[in-house]
This record gives C-alpha cells, structure tokens and sequence, in this order.
C-alpha cells in the first residue's frame, strides 16, 4: 500500500468517532488538539469523554451508530472492539466518500494515523502504510531523540516573522542559507535555553541587520552572502562509560558537534555516536600522560569556537564533579563564548548503581559525599574527609590506598568499616572487590586494581555482595 502523506486542517470541523473506550479517547484527544468537533458514539464513556461532553468540547450524538450521523462529517473513525460494527461504520463512510480510520483494522481503513513527533507547530508523522506500525513506533522514538523541544520554540518565532524573512531574503537560496545558519546561531541555541525574549530579540537582530542597509541594490548582493556563524561549545557529561547512560541532550549535542575534544576516560562507544563527520580531538593525548596545562585545553576550545564551529567538550561522568569543568565555562565567558552545559551521570552515582550500593539507605547512610583523594599540594591536612552515618565515595583514590587509610582510621573511621572498589564501573570489563578498611591495601595490591577505579566507604558498601547484577561477581576476600 502505498499512502498519500497530508495534513488535514480540521479546526472547527465536525469528526464522528464511534467508540468511547481508552482506544477512541486517545484519537479523541489528537482531533481535539487539532481543533475538530468531537462527535462521539458509544454505549459507555471513559470518564474523561464524561468530562469532555461537560466541558462542551465533544458532543454526545447517540447511543448507537446510525449512518446518518455521518452526513455532516469531513471524518469518521471507527475504534469500537465490535469489528462488524467497525466494518459497517467503515462502509457507510466509504459510500459517502468520508474518509474513514478504523483502529488496528489497515484493510478497512481509508486514512491511517501516523505516529508523531510533536514539536508544535513543527509536526513530524512517520507511517509505514499499516505494513509494520511497530516499525514507525520505533522510527519515531528515534526521530524524538533528535528534535528537542526548542525547535517548537524556533517554529513559533518563525511563523511570525515569516512574511518578514521571505521580504528580506526574497530568492529561495538565500533564504534557505538564512534558515540553514538559524540553526546553527543564537537563535536557536536561546530557544533551546528557554530564554524566550532573547530568542526573539536576536531573531530581531539578524533581520535587521540586514534591514538597515540602505537601497535594493546593495541589498541583493548581500542576500547572497550567508550570515555570520557562531561559534558555542557544550560542555557534556558523558557517564562512566556504558553509553546508555548518556542523556538525551548528550546525545543530540554529540549529533551536531563539528569537532569534539574529549578525554581518555570517555568511552569509545559514547564516541561512536557522534556525527560522523565530527573532528575528533582526545586531549588526554595532547596533554600526555602529566598534568599538563589545562591552559592548552582552554585554548584549544576558543581557538574552535572562534572559527564559527560547535564544538563539543565531553567530559567523563559529570563535568561539574571533579571534571574542572567550572574553570573551563569561567574562561569561556571571559573570552565572550557561548556555552551550555549538559549533566551526566558521575561515577558515584553510577558504579554504585552497578555493584548494587545504595548510596543512601534509611538503616546505614544518611548522607553521602563525593570526595578526592587527590588534592593540591598546597592543601594542608584541614579538611576531614568523614562524618558518621554517612557514605564517602572517594575519586581517584586507588594509588593512594595506602595514605588514604591511614587518614580515614586518623578521623576515627572502625577498622571494621565495609569498603567497595569499584573498577571500569559499568563497563563489560567491570570489577568489584569488597572488604573492611583494615584490609584495604592489601586487597588493592592482591587484585592489581587499576584506574579508572571508585573507593565507596561506608555500612552500605558490604550491600553489593548480595544485590549484585552486573557482570562479574564481587570479590570479596
Ligand atoms: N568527572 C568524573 C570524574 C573524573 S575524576 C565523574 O563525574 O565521574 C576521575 C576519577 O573518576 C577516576 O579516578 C575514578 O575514581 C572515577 N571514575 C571515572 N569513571 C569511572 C569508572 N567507569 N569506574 C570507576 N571509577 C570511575
């Protein structure tokens, strides 16, 4: 079956649905969205029909189906579970060419119902022509992925400037380069902000821009030339490593990175979402095994952005915790570079979750903190890495097992104190080793734990030995 793809305008038009159960409701809900007058048919109601027929929005027609409520209707939709009266329904409206959707029925169906991705008013349908609707459901939730809910916000702010736009850059190529750099620009990065006002004001701004430039002639030299692009960088969190723990915005900022710089603890798999075409830079390289600069990082990063690119610096976990990502946004708007930031899931979080450690727990652990074994030499001893009742997850903490126990027996921890290494967390490779303080050292030593590795301290630590999941299982002597 090959369809017809279009989108029909129903405001104001009468629809007859015959049904009133959860199936009809939701078609219910869809014509309403569009405007239609809702006319239903059933025996029962849903109580939200109840509430729409009090509410004036959808009319109660009769009882049971008869051909003739079908003569004042542009559309019909049969979502009975009585598949013969679905099919008189269906046949009733076919002999007076009102087009007809019968629900789970293709073959009786002369319109069918896309799945959509709504982004008002940017409407994206996606069928396969009743050949496989699960296929277009899966089809959908990819295209979900990829369109954010700004880009409802830019459809809205170019509906009103649209006359605008086609006066200002009146030959198609132009105007297609015009939308083409929108996307890419402060427009669309504001929407995506939610800073509404802004959004606005800078669509304002490229218009006028253009607006003020005096008489015809010049101005169509310059439709000619495309807009001046904007570089920005989004700084994401990429988690410790399975790349299903990414986020949505992650992902999508990863789908249009022209370039991306990460580090050596951002998986390759994260990395195999991204664009294709997306230049990629490991700074962990760069910047060689030592502590090098993060001064060449920051410059790297300007020096992208300042071409007009988007750039993308991706972090492990997240890169607010121990991922120096304040001082980096700090330099970038020094430097005048628009920037967003988007959350990932940090290491604690995370390899707890896979050796099964509830970082809280009403019974052992009120509160947890994240901390470093590594700290800046100029750092005296002041700050006590413990309290109590409390879980202490401790980053970079496996080469300085030795030192760390010490500290942590120092500030009055027992000796007895359960204790979780967590090792590539959340990757196939990943391993948990348990034990109490005491043993600490010679645990790390037995099992040559290496980075990247997460220390969890605390009652709930022993927890991972029975609720273990994933991968191997812990281990624990
Ligand atoms: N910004 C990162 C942390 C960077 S510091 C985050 O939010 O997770 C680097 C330390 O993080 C490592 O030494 C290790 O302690 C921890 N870490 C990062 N990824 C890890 C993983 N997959 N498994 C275990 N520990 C990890």
């Amino acid at each position: 079956m090959h369809l017809f793809p279009l989108f029909a305008d129903l405001s104001g038009r009468r629809v007859l649905i015959v049904g009133g159960g959860t199936v009809a409701e939701r078609k219910a809900a869809l014509l309403l969205g569009a405007g239609a007058q809702v006319d239903v048919v059933a025996a029962e109601l849903t109580s939200l029909f109840g509430r729409w027929i009090e509410a004036g929005k959808v009319q109660r027609r009769a009882d049971t189906f008869g051909e003739e409520q079908l003569d004042a209707c542009w559309l019909a939709v049969a979502a009975t579970n009585d598949r013969a009266l679905n099919a008189r329904v269906a046949a009733a409206a076919t002999a007076r060419r009102i087009f007809v959707n019968v629900v789970d029925d293709p073959p009786l169906c002369t319109f069918q119902v896309p799945s959509i991705v709504d982004r008002s008013p940017l409407m994206i349908a996606v069928s396969t022509g009743g050949a496989a609707p699960m296929l277009a459901r899966l089809a959908r939730e990819r295209i979900e992925t990829l369109f954010d809910h700004s880009w409802g916000t830019l459809a809205a702010l170019l509906e009103r400037a649209r006359a605008r736009i086609r006066a200002r850059y009146a030959a198609l190529p132009a105007r297609r380069r015009f939308y083409e750099t929108l996307l890419r620009g402060p427009v669309m990065r504001l929407a995506a902000a939610q800073r509404f006002e802004e959004a606005q004001a800078a669509l304002d701004a490229e218009l006028n821009g253009f607006a003020s430039t005096g008489d015809k002639s010049q101005h169509a030299s310059l439709e000619a030339q495309p807009l001046p692009e904007h570089g920005s960088v989004t700084l994401i969190g990429a988690g410790p490593g399975d790349p299903g723990l990414i986020t949505l915005n992650a992902l999508r900022a990863l789908n249009e990175a022209d370039v991306i710089l990460h580090d050596r603890l951002v998986s390759a798999e994260v990395l195999d979402l991204a664009r294709r075409d997306a230049e990629r830079i490991d700074v962990g390289k760069i910047v060689g095994k030592h502590h090098t600069p993060q001064a060449r990082i920051n410059e790297l990063m300007l020096a992208e952005a300042r071409k007009g690119r988007r750039v993308v610096r991706v972090k492990g976990g997240d890169a607010f915790i121990f991922g120096r990502g304040g001082e980096e946004i700090e330099y970038l708007r020094e430097h005048g570079i628009r920037y967003s930031i988007v959350p990932g899931i940090t290491a604690a979080i995370a390899c707890a979750a896979y050796a099964g450690i509830p970082l809280t727990h009403r019974d052992h652990a009120q509160s947890v903190r994240f901390a470093t074994a590594h700290r800046r030499r100029s750092e005296g001893d002041a700050d006590a890495l413990t309290a109590h009742g409390e879980t202490l997850s401790v980053y970079m903490g496996v080469a300085e097992a030795e030192p760390l126990r010490e500290r942590l027996l120092a500030e009055g921890w027992p000796a007895a104190t359960p204790f979780a290494i967590v090792e590539n967390g959340t990757r196939p490779e990943q391993r948990v080793v348990l034990g109490t303080l005491a043993e600490l050292v010679e645990r790390v030593q037995m099992h040559r734990v290496h980075a990247p590795a997460l220390l969890i301290v605390g009652a709930v630590a022993a927890l991972a030995a029975q609720n273990h999941w994933f991968a191997a299982a812990p281990l624990d002597r």
